[in-house]
């Protein structure tokens, strides 16, 4: 069967660097329908502190309408100091969750690879990350931050208590598990799953359906670690992971601990899986201090694009191209101010975009 070449993209630049980076990725993203001879088309909608400016809300109807149409979102970011003092309900944030939950986003995969040329710029020694690549596959939708009941409450004697409900069902458990076996056959092919067996029987449960899903991906090596000792193993010896499979909570922590390995959160992308929705965002926030003065990095926006073509559009190679581009880039000393450092070329936002630009229109498309 031919791929499909024709594809609806919703783009949601957002607040303070947000519109600045997604420009940068969109004209990455032209290059490549253009050497692959695609045809997508380009929705671009408020969310977030520009949605709420919009429209009194930061998830507007009208923009969730066309996420749920499109193939795939790309999100810049949201949120901002204009926006700290309005009802909780209404900040640029909560487009987020919104957005996450209304589209059924419930895999959250987060690739923490080191450039060769910004080893250094790890707060680890050179030996423990070069050559760092793993990816963590986060549980978004359910656990303990969704989990009923939930609440504040006080007890007949008076002493009031908070509490949360830790639980997954084993369609939630096969779901993501599913997709962490999936995405190790493309890479490494081992899986580690992490959770608190020994004290918590819900991620024992996690564990007992992670184990009997592995029979139908013997291909596929699987472990099992608890999340203290794999805090430890992060930073003690994080290249012997390939794939981290773990829950909600236990992976918001890991991935970013992980994420830090790596350098500069300006590098670092993300991709947000559903049934039939993805969104792709760089993991930063809206950098309110450095919005408007060029000084955003707007490679892991540019690399999410990667991440998007590889997991919605169905096309491998982009994902590459841009890797290896940005690999090149920063090969011949060019930086943003985040990774600039003694003796490197320091460029503007802008800049960096078309230094990436011009590497991916030298690669040859067979
Ligand atoms: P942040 O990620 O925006 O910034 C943290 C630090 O990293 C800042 O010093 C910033 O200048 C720097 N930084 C971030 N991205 C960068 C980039 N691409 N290039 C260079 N430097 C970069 O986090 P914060 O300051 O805690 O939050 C700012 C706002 O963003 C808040 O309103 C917060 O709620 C929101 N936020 C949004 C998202 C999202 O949209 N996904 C995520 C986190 C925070």
């Amino acid at each position: 069967m031919s791929k499909k070449t024709e594809f609806n993209i919703t783009v949601f630049p957002g607040d303070g660097i947000g519109p600045e980076v997604v420009q940068e990725a969109l004209k990455i993203l032209r290059i490549i329908e253009s050497k692959l001879g695609l045809k997508i088309s380009i929705n671009e909608a408020p969310v977030g502190g520009a949605g709420y400016e919009a429209t009194g809300h930061p998830l507007p109807d009208a923009s969730l309408e066309l996420a749920r149409n499109a193939d795939a979102v790309l999100l810049g970011a949201v949120g901002g100091p204009k926006w700290e003092n309005i009802d909780f309900s209404l900040r640029p944030e909560r487009a987020l969750l919104g957005l996450r939950s209304s589209l059924g986003l419930y895999a959250n995969l987060r690739p923490a690879r080191i450039f060769p040329a910004l080893v250094d710029a790890s707060t680890l020694k050179r030996e423990v990350v070069e050559g760092l690549d793993l990816l963590v596959v986060r549980e978004l939708t359910g656990g303990i931050y969704f989990g009923e009941p939930r609440g504040v409450d006080t007890l007949e004697d008076g002493t009031r208590r908070g509490f949360n409900t830790l639980v997954y069902s084993e369609p939630e458990i096969i779901r993501i598990a599913r997709i962490a076996f999936d995405v190790a056959r493309k890479r490494n092919k081992s899986v580690c799953s992490v959770d608190k067996a020994n004290v918590l029987e819900s991620t024992g449960f996690w564990r007992e359906v992670v184990t009997d899903l592995h029979s139908s991906y013997s291909d596929v090596e699987l472990s099992h670690m608890y999340v203290d000792n794999c805090a430890m193993q992060l930073v003690r010896n994080p290249k012997q992971f390939d794939v981290i499979l773990t829950t909600n909570m236990f992976g918001d922590i890991l991935s970013d601990e992980a994420s830090m390995l790596t350098g500069s959160i300006g590098m670092l992308p993300s991709a947000s899986l559903g049934e039939k929705h993805a969104m792709y965002e760089p993991i930063h926030g809206s950098a309110p201090d450095i919005a408007g003065q060029e000084l955003a990095n707007p490679l892991a926006t540019i690399l999410s694009v990667g991440m998007m073509f590889k997991y919605s559009l169905d096309r491998e190679e982009p994902n590459e191209w841009i890797e290896s581009a940005v690999e090149s880039v920063l090969g011949q000393g060019v930086r943003t101010a985040d990774i600039m450092s003694d003796g490197m070329k320091q460029v503007g936002t802008k800049e960096m975009g078309d230094l990436i630009a011009e590497e991916l229109e030298k690669r040859n498309v067979a």
